[in-house]
């Protein structure tokens, strides 16, 4: 067994709660949202508890596997890392199991550890990850790249049928923005830091990624890159499949680099084939971003519409018209319900649109319970800015909307990163929620938003249980978007079943109106059973191929994606 001190660098690598989202200490409360607690209780019947709740989770009460992982593979490891990057302790191998969706929420908290990383391994530069990749291939092991662990398409966990020892990997370590070439806006990173360290040291030399996905906090550049993620503003900056301009990836015997160039013509994208890989490919350990200068002004306004079908109209022509905001976000009337709900009393969304609701109602005759809460978002100079406002402005009047103006925009732009410690308090109420997303053509929106409904309003009746549905469109292109749903009940015994006949339920309506089965979070072992209806069976048979030959003794984290 090696426990050792870890050393400093070792142990500045930041994890998630073992048994939920984010840092260990921080977590949802509603007293200070008095129509929270009430409007739960409306829409899905869970009855909350106000206060900071225990959640009585102790890391003790899990049985996990004990790690199968042998002396000589484990002193490999030390002569290449050193011990102190060597870890075969529960707590680390448990934390590098799962990902953070709800299935791996409701196993984890029930103590399904079905099969556990046998060691984690903490390398300190690309040539200890050669080594390492390396020592896997000749001595049958596998490896799976670790970032943040905050993937939701179970991305992560190690097939239960597996034999060997595996290796979690994770590139904690490589966290530095190595060199920015000022001339192109060109940074090289290296894939293992999160979020906010990257952002951090950009800004301090005047540049932003501008990738900012509601994981910030707790996601990588390399998971991001693996997993075709996407953030909220986007529609600026672009996907990460946009910001990724050159990429290392360890692989065995070497290192595949593609050179950071605007465009090429050199075959079938190799660069496209590394992302959304996620890790069957090799290790990301460095990608040269494209990064922008931070703007001069940045703003996010809320505007309202009288019903879901004018929002999206707005959104439709927004992308068509001259203007470019860094932002389009149009929540359902569902989902504007709930942001009303979850805001404090006397300022934010709720007390403003309570303000101007006797106007609303007057002047305009609105149905205030089809209203769709919108954010638009403005980066850059102050001209560009002023006039995105003026050209956003004329469309939404002209599809039947009002702005309210800044207040909303820059409490959702604060409180942003803290929603997904909701979810966990409420789990801890017997309650589960998830998400599904999905990008389709605009001539199609409309058809997957109401059948998407349908699906889930007929799968909460299948498993009898009040259920929510809620959407919002965000990350606008010109053909099209992406439509973003959460779904939530009071779950019963069986949890996971019954989140199986939800989820399928939404799954399906996306491919059956022509929406592909993910736009931002990958596939996974979750997403798997849609792919050949996606990208059909030859598609399908084209991956595995590239796989199988990249990978013949299935080394990188086997059995994800197809
Ligand atoms: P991990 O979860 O650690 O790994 C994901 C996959 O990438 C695994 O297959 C892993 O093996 C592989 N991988 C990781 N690093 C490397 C590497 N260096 N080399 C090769 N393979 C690697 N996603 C979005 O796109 N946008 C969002 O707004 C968003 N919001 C979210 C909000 C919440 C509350 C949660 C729980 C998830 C959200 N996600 C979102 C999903 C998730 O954050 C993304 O999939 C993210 O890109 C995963 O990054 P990670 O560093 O946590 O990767």
């Amino acid at each position: 067994d090696v426990q050792q001190q870890k050393s400093d660098s070792v142990a500045a690598v930041k994890h998630m709660k073992w048994w939920g989202w984010g840092v260990e200490g921080v977590a949802f409360h509603h007293d200070d949202k008095p129509a929270f607690a009430p409007f739960v209780k409306k829409i899905v019947g869970v009855e909350l508890s106000s206060g900071q709740h225990d959640t009585g989770l102790k890391f003790d009460d899990l049985t996990v596997p004990a790690s199968i992982a042998g002396p000589e593979v484990v002193d490999s490891l030390v002569q290449i890392v050193g011990a102190d990057a060597v870890a075969t302790d529960d707590h680390d191998r448990v934390v590098h199991t799962y990902g953070k969706s709800i299935r791996d929420l409701i196993r984890i908290r029930a103590g399904i550890l079905a099969r556990v990383p046998d060691l984690v391994v903490y390398p300190a530069d690309e040539a200890q990850v050669q080594q390492i990749v390396d020592l896997a291939v000749a001595s049958d092991l596998v490896v799976i790249p670790f970032g943040g662990g905050s993937n939701i398409v179970g991305s992560l966990e190690p097939l239960p049928a597996e034999t060997r020892t595996i290796v979690s990997l994770d590139m904690g370590r490589l966290d530095r923005v190595l060199d920015i070439d000022e001339d192109s806006g060109l940074a090289r990173i290296q894939a293992g830091g999160q979020g906010p360290d990257l952002e951090e040291q950009l800004n301090a030399r005047g540049w932003t990624l501008g990738h900012f996905p509601d994981s910030f906090t707790h996601s990588t550049l390399g998971g991001w890159v693996a997993t075709r993620s996407s953030g909220m503003q986007s529609d600026k900056y672009g996907d990460i499949a946009d910001i990724t301009k050159g990429l290392r990836v360890v692989r065995p015997g070497g290192v595949l680099a593609i050179r950071a160039v605007p465009s090429a013509s050199t075959g079938p994208s190799l660069r496209e084939m590394i992302i959304g890989s996620e890790g069957r490919l090799g290790v990301i350990t460095e990608v040269t971003a494209q990064v922008h200068r931070l703007p001069e002004k940045r703003e996010i306004l809320a505007y309202l519409f009288p019903s879901w079908h004018d929002g999206l109209a707005a959104m439709q022509a927004i992308a068509e018209s001259d203007a470019s905001p860094s932002v389009t976000r149009v929540s359902d009337s569902h989902e504007t319900a709930f942001s009303f709900a979850t805001s404090k009393p006397g300022k934010g969304i709720s007390q403003k649109i309570t303000d101007l609701l006797p106007t609303l109602l007057k002047a305009k005759g609105w149905d205030v319970d089809a209203m769709c809460l919108s954010f638009i978002g403005y980066e850059g100079g102050p001209e560009h800015v002023a006039r995105t406002q003026k050209t956003v402005g004329r469309i939404v009047k002209a599809n039947r909307g009002m702005a309210v103006g800044t207040g909303p925009g820059k409490l959702y732009d604060q409180k942003k990163f803290d929603t997904p410690y909701l979810r966990d308090f409420f789990m801890d109420h017997g309650g589960a929620a998830d998400v599904s997303e999905t990008a389709a053509p605009w001539s199609k929106l409309r058809d997957v938003s109401s059948r998407v409904y349908a699906a889930a309003n007929q799968a909460f009746d299948r498993i009898g249980v009040q259920g929510w549905i809620m959407g919002h469109l965000s990350h606008s292109y010109h053909s099209g978007a992406c439509l973003y749903f959460t779904f939530a009940f009071e779950h019963g015994d069986d949890a996971e079943a019954q989140y199986d006949v939800v989820k399928h339920a939404i799954q399906q309506a996306f491919i059956d109106t022509g929406a592909t089965v993910s736009h931002h979070h990958g596939v996974g072992l979750e997403h798997q059973p849609w792919m050949s209806q996606d990208v059909s069976p030859e598609g399908v048979a084209v991956m595995q191929g590239l796989f199988d030959s990249a990978d013949p003794g299935r080394v990188f984290n086997p059995g994800k994606v197809t």
